[in-house]
C-alpha cells in the first residue's frame, strides 16, 4: 500500500502504529503461538500466552476495537470510518491468525458486538457486550446445519419452542462449522432457529437467541478441518443443542425478527473479510518477491523469466483491483449505510476472494514445492482464502443474487419509459 487515501490525521496515526505492531510484534510471534498451541486435544484447551501478551500491547497502543465506527457506536470502539478501517484490516489480515484477535477485532465476535451494541437490552450488554469489548471472553454465532443447505437460512431447521409456563426457550438443533465454538474462552452463542415454524412469510419463522455456552445440553461434538487446518484454538466445530432451556429473555430483536439481525450482522461483516484478504494477499507477495529475488534456476534468478515476470504483475494488478473494490464498498458504506451500499458489498464479497485466492495459487506456484508445504504460510493462507468462497455464504449464491437484481432494475427503468 503506497497511498493513505486523505484519511484523517487520527486514522493515519493508527496506521503507521498498526504497520509497525504487525511487522514488528504479530508477525514474529506467529512461530511461538504455533510452538505454545501444541498438539492433539490440548490445542482446545489452552489460548497461547503469546496471544494474550499482544492483546495488552495493542491495548496499550490504542490498537483495539478499531472496527467500530464513532456515527454508530460513540466511543465503544476507534471511531474510524469504513474506509479508514479497511486499511487498517488490511494491514491486520498480514498477520491474519494473530493480528485481528490481538486488536479484538476479529470474527465472529466484531459481529456479535455489533449485534449486541445495535439489539441487545440493557443486561445484555452489560453482562455479555462488556466482557467481548475487553476482549475478556469469546462468543460464536450458531446457524449452518449439516442436514439442510444452509446457504437458504429459510431452511434452517433448529426448533426454538416458548415455554410460556417457564418464561423459558426450549431449543433442539444440530449445527457445524460454528467458528469459536472450541475456544475455551467462548461463553455465548448466537442460535438461529424457527420460533414461527407455520408463519406464512419463510423470512419471519427465524429468531436469533443467546445461549450461554455452559447451558446444559450444549455440546461441542468436535472440530472441523479445513485442508488439514483446525484453526484452533478457536475452531470451527459440530455443536448440538438437546433440550437447551434459556429465558425469553435471551431472545434478539423479538421473535420472527431472525432475518433482520442476519442482514445487519453480516453486511459489514463480509466486506471485513474481504479488507482482510488483500493483506493476505501482499504477505504472500512479498514472500514471493523475496524468493524469485534470491533462487536461481538454470542460470538464471526465476524473477528473470518472463512466465514469473507475468505471473508478478498479475498478482500486482489482482491485489490492485480486490483493494479498488473494497475500499469503494466501504467508502460508499459511510456514505449511505449498509444497505444502501449492498450492491458494491456483493461485488467484493464475490470478487475479493477470488482474486486473493488466485494471488496466492500463482505465489504457491512460483515458490515450487515449499509454496504448499506447512512450513511457509502460503498453504494455510490458501486454505483461508478458499473458505472466503463460501463461509458467509457462497459467492454463488451471492452471484445469482447480485445477476437477478441487475436485470430487475433494467426492467424496473425500461417500464419507466
Ligand atoms: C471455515 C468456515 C467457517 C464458517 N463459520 C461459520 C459460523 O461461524 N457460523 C455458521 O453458522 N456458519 C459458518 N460457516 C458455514 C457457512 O456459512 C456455510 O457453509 C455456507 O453458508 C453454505 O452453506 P452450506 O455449506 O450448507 O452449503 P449449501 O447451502 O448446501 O450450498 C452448496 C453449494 O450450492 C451452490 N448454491 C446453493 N444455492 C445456490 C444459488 N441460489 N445460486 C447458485 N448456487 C447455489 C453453491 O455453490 C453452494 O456453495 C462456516 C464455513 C466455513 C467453511
Amino acid at each position: 500500500m503506497t497511498s493513505n487515501y486523505g484519511i484523517s490525521p487520527k486514522a493515519q496515526r493508527i496506521l503507521k502504529v498498526l504497520k509497525e505492531f504487525v511487522e514488528n510484534d504479530c508477525i514474529p510471534a506467529e512461530a511461538t503461538f504455533n510452538q505454545q498451541i501444541g498438539k492433539g486435544e490440548a490445542r482446545f484447551q489452552i489460548v497461547p500466552p503469546v496471544l494474550e501478551q499482544l492483546k495488552v500491547k495493542a491495548k496499550t497502543l490504542g490498537l483495539w476495537n478499531l472496527f467500530l465506527g464513532e456515527e454508530e457506536y460513540g466511543t465503544l470502539g476507534a471511531g474510524l470510518t469504513n474506509f479508514e478501517y479497511a486499511l487498517m484490516a488490511e494491514q491486520m489480515g498480514r498477520s491474519i491468525r494473530l493480528a485481528p484477535e490481538a486488536c479484538n477485532c476479529s470474527a465472529p465476535d466484531t459481529g456479535n458486538m455489533e449485534v449486541l451494541a445495535k439489539y441487545g437490552s440493557d443486561a445484555q450488554k452489560q453482562r455479555w457486550l462488556t466482557p467481548l469489548l475487553a476482549g475478556e471472553i469469546r462468543s460464536a454465532f450458531a446457524m449452518t446445519e449439516p442436514n439442510v443447505a444452509s446457504s437458504d437460512a429459510t431452511n434452517i431447521g433448529t426448533s426454538i419452542v416458548r415455554d410460556e409456563k417457564t418464561a423459558t426457550y426450549l431449543i433442539n438443533g444440530h449445527k457445524w462449522w460454528i467458528t469459536g465454538a472450541g475456544d475455551p474462552r467462548c461463553q455465548f452463542f448466537f442460535v438461529v432457529g424457527q420460533t414461527n415454524p407455520s408463519h406464512p412469510n419463510p423470512y419471519q419463522r427465524q429468531s436469533v437467541v443467546l445461549v450461554p455456552a455452559k447451558t446444559p445440553g450444549v455440546k461441542v461434538v468436535r472440530p472441523l478441518e479445513v485442508f488439514g487446518y483446525d484453526d484452533a484454538p478457536s475452531g470451527h466445530c459440530e455443536v448440538t443443542f438437546e433440550n437447551v432451556r434459556v429465558p425469553v429473555d435471551n431472545i434478539i430483536l423479538g421473535e420472527g425478527r431472525g432475518f433482520e439481525v442476519l442482514q445487519g450482522r453480516l453486511g459489514p461483516g463480509r466486506l471485513h473479510h474481504c479488507m482482510r484478504a488483500i493483506g493476505l494477499a501482499e504477505r504472500a507477495m512479498d514472500l514471493t518477491l523475496a524468493r524469485i529475488t534470491s533462487r536461481t534456476a538454470f542460470g538464471r534468478k526465476l524473477a528473470e523469466n518472463a512466465v514469473v515476470m507475468h505471473q508478478i504483475a498479475t498478482c500486482r494488478m489482482n491485489v490492485e483491483q480486490a483493494r479498488l473494490l473494497v475500499l469503494h464498498a466501504a467508502g460508499k458504506m459511510d456514505r449511505v449505510g449498509p444497505k444502501g451500499a449492498q450492491r458494491e458489498i456483493a461485488i467484493a464479497k464475490i470478487r475479493v476472494p477470488n482474486l486473493v485466492l488466485k494471488v496466492i495459487d500463482d505465489c504457491i506456484q512460483m515458490h515450487g514445492a515449499a509454496g504448499v508445504g506447512a512450513d511457509l504460510i502460503l498453504a494455510e493462507m490458501y486454505a483461508g482464502a478458499r473458505t472466503l468462497r463460501i463461509a458467509d455464504g457462497p459467492d454463488d449464491v451471492h452471484l445469482s443474487q447480485f445477476g437477478r437484481n441487475e436485470i430487475k432494475k433494467y426492467l424496473a427503468q425500461k417500464a419507466k419509459l
